[in-house]
């Protein structure tokens, strides 16, 4: 049963109970048993902690982070951290569930977990950022570790922070194996355990299964346009993976506006400037434009990589690309998708489509497991191998229920998942 909103909920309870539908909608469809249903309507744990960190100044602050561990039935909580100043509790919770469904789809043996800190890391100096992190990680304690909990990066961290998040617990425990918990993050520096490819990963996984759309409907990538929003870690890779494959990138758009140019906008000049002035507005190369036309951009292919609810009901009847590619989770609300789906957009969801960054976050932890170090290209054809055999596992699954791309997805993770829980038993 959809669950109803009520209308004072946050933006984030409002977001766990889009995803809560979603989860409905789809153990409608493959029937699951009432009994995992409610285990899995709910995360496992629950976890907010109140912090103190020093200031450059000598004053403390006291801040605010959250781990939200949804399911370990498949293995280890795996998700990111996101350090942003409105993170709150129903948004990682929403989060966290999407990390559960994501993880069984790809076929790796992790749960869904996520977390973050409410801060805005762009008004602190980087040794404040660190002591933040730390005492975060401090304050979590044995709430996460490598085979039990393991954090990566989102929206607002990076690899500088799982690096000091990794110091910082590898140095609270003791006894000889310490080393061997480097593997508690992913996501961390090439130098200090992090896998080629990882920086990557997500944005040439949106790549990937682009590529893959474009194959099994006999269509021509090369030549096709693309407008991405976001231009962090994974809107900036994906427009690299993307013009390698022959695609121009002309409209992007970010937390400080949005820009074209029709002749196409080079993703390693955007990055250079986004390095130095913190965004895409006053990019020469290109002419300003207002949000909202971004999303009506004439395109091939959208990419929303930033935030969630962003393709909704005002801006999907308008969207004209033919293909989005979610590269954000939760982009695309559930009435944006119904009015895209009615007009024929193909929708690439986000699980399968951004699934590429936790895909090669078990890459990483296996590496780091085997004290072993894998090459670049092995790295991208086993992430293209894991994430075409999802994409095609979704494909089979859509037809055979007659669903959409996302409920398809939802349906082949969720047999996954319901399946073991049958094995194991429910217990006591
Ligand atoms: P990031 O912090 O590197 O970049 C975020 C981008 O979003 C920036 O360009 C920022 O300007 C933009 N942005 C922020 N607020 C915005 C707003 N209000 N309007 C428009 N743009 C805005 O983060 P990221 O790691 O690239 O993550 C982006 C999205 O992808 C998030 O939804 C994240 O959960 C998802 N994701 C990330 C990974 C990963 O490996 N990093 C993996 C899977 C999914």
């Amino acid at each position: 049963m959809p669950t109803r909103r009520s209308a004072d909920s946050t933006e984030g309870e409002q977001l766990f109970e889009t995803a809560v539908e979603q989860f409905d909608a789809a153990a409608d469809l493959i029937g699951l048993s009432d009994n995992i249903r409610t285990i899995l309507r709910s995360p496992k744990n629950e976890i907010i902690v109140n912090f103190p960190a020093e200031m450059d100044d000598g004053s403390l602050r006291v801040f605010r982070g959250y781990r939200v561990q949804h399911s370990d039935i498949l293995g280890p909580y795996k998700g990111g951290l996101r350090f942003t100043p409105g993170v709150e509790l129903g948004e990682v919770k929403a989060l966290a569930m999407w990390m559960t469904w994501k993880t069984s789809l790809s076929n790796v043996p992790f749960g869904g977990a996520k977390g973050g800190i409410a801060f805005n890391p762009r008004e602190h100096s980087v040794r404040e950022i660190e002591r933040i992190v730390r005492r975060f990680t401090h304050a979590l304690g044995s709430n996460i570790g490598p085979e039990h909990d393991i954090p990566a990066p989102d929206i607002g961290s990076n690899a500088q922070a799982m690096v000091w998040m990794m110091d910082t617990y590898l140095n609270s425990g003791s006894g000889g194996d310490r080393q061997n918990t480097r593997r508690v993050v992913t996501g961390k520096t090439i130098e200090t355990g992090g896998s080629l490819g990882r920086d990557k990963a997500t944005g040439q996984g949106l790549a990937f299964v682009l590529a893959h759309q474009f194959d099994r409907v006999n269509r021509e990538l090369e030549g096709s346009t693309v407008a991405i929003q976001g231009f962090g870690n994974v809107g900036e890779h994906c427009a690299r993976a993307m013009a390698q494959m022959g695609v121009t990138m002309t409209h992007v758009a970010d937390h400080t506006g949005a820009i074209m140019n029709g002749r196409g906008i080079d993703a390693e000049a955007l990055w250079r400037h986004t390095s130095e002035a913190g965004g895409v507005a006053g990019f020469d190369d290109a002419e300003a434009l207002d949000v909202d036309e971004f999303f009506t951009a004439d395109v091939d292919i959208l990419v929303p990589a930033a935030i969630e609810n962003q393709i909704t009901t005002e801006r999907a009847p308008h969207v004209r690309a033919s293909v989005i590619v979610e590269g954000a989770n939760g982009p695309t609300s559930v009435e944006g998708e119904r009015i895209l789906i009615d007009r024929g957009v193909e929708i690439l969801p986000d699980v399968l489509a951004n699934a590429g960054g936790v895909i090669v976050s078990y890459f990483e932890w296996l590496q780091n497991k085997m004290s072993a170090r894998w090459q670049l290209g092995q790295v991208d054809d086993e992430l293209r191998r894991y994430l075409w055999e999802a994409a095609d596992a979704i494909e089979a699954e859509k037809k055979r229920l007659a669903c959409s791309r996302r409920e398809a997805a939802y349906a082949v993770a969720l047999a996954r998942i319901g399946t073991v829980f049958n094995q194991r038993g429910i217990w006591p």
